[in-house]
């Protein structure tokens, strides 16, 4: 398929690489010159100008930082530029009120659109394993899935437009929260006098146990290798999950759903995130030694 890919940072860079190796041509479109000279690199045909990026294609996929920004790149470059019948796909995190909107002006203008917001970071990325969330009609679920399948393990439809976010923000909070308690628990159980191995090995088969424990283990040498082996580098930054848990607030209060740990995760993210915004979100350990 001829496919335009609009904003290739750490995430987007790797995804339209494996568009390119799963034979589809890809025209990509970004502000910066770096992203597209890396682009270039693995295959891709570069434009300075949105516009021409998405003209004649069959798909237009996104990854952008933020809603207000999906919102122009559609409303401004996508819609009504793009061929008529073209499926549009945005794979950012965005606001769930924002991207029900979008996909209702794209579907006003006769295109297909999904949300298809992604779990997995950047070596997921360029591995081309991400799971991916998808809101949308059945039928634009249909002709995204094959694109997403390209770059990803897991292709989930979680029902209308906008659910993909929503699926996602109520995922990451629920990650903020249960981090949090993981590493709660360890430092509790260790100034208790109880060696952090010998809880893993007693917690991770009894009713704490969950994936920030023995997938994600906050503290060092403990369970398999995560960022708290490599000084909480790389992984998933605290920032960006700063950025979810809002994402998560602003959406619970329109949703009237009360989120009483969400909001304190989210409160103790942003004091966290201040100095530590670099640093993995499992880091937030640190703030309990
Ligand atoms: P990034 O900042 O590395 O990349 C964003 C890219 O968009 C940049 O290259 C930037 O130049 C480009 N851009 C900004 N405005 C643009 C515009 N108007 N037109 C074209 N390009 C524009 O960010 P990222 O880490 O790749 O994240 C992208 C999205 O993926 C975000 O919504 C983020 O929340 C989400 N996400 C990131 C991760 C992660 O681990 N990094 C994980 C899951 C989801």
């Amino acid at each position: 398929m001829k496919i335009a890919f609009i904003g290739l940072g750490n995430m987007g860079g790797g995804m339209a690489a494996n568009l390119v190796k799963a034979g589809h041509e890809v025209r990509a479109f970004d502000l910066a010159e770096p992203a597209l000279a890396a682009a270039r690199e693995n295959g891709c045909e570069t434009f300075t100008d949105p516009k021409e990026a998405v003209a004649g294609v069959e798909a237009v996929v996104s990854m952008l930082p933020n809603g207000a920004i999906v919102k122009a790149v559609f409303e401004n470059d996508v819609i009504g530029h793009a061929p008529e019948g073209a499926i549009l796909l945005d794979c950012s995190t965005i606001d769930v009120a924002t991207a029900r909107e979008v996909i209702a002006a794209a579907e006003a203008a006769g295109y297909d659109m999904v949300d298809a917001p992604v779990s997995g970071g950047i070596a997921a990325a360029a591995g081309g394993t991400l799971t991916f969330m998808v809101g949308g009609s059945e039928q634009a679920f249909q002709r995204a899935e094959p694109i997403l399948q390209a770059m990803g393990k897991a292709v989930i439809h979680a029902g209308d437009a906008g659910n993909g976010q929503a699926a996602k923000i109520c995922n990451n909070m629920l990650l903020a929260i249960q981090m949090i308690g993981t590493c709660e628990a360890f430092t509790m159980a260790q100034k208790l006098g109880l060696d952090p191995q010998t809880f893993y090995d007693i917690s991770s088969v009894s009713s704490g146990q969950c994936w920030s424990m023995t997938s994600y283990c906050p503290v060092p040498g403990v369970g398999p290798q995560s960022p708290s082996d490599n000084g909480y580098q790389g992984g998933f930054a605290t920032a960006l999950m700063l950025k979810d848990l809002r994402l998560a607030m602003e959406a619970a209060e329109t949703a009237g759903s009360p989120t009483p740990l969400g909001g304190h995760a989210k409160e103790l993210y942003e004091a966290f995130a201040a100095e530590n915004g670099g640093l993995d979100f499992s880091a937030i350990i640190k703030t309990l030694r």
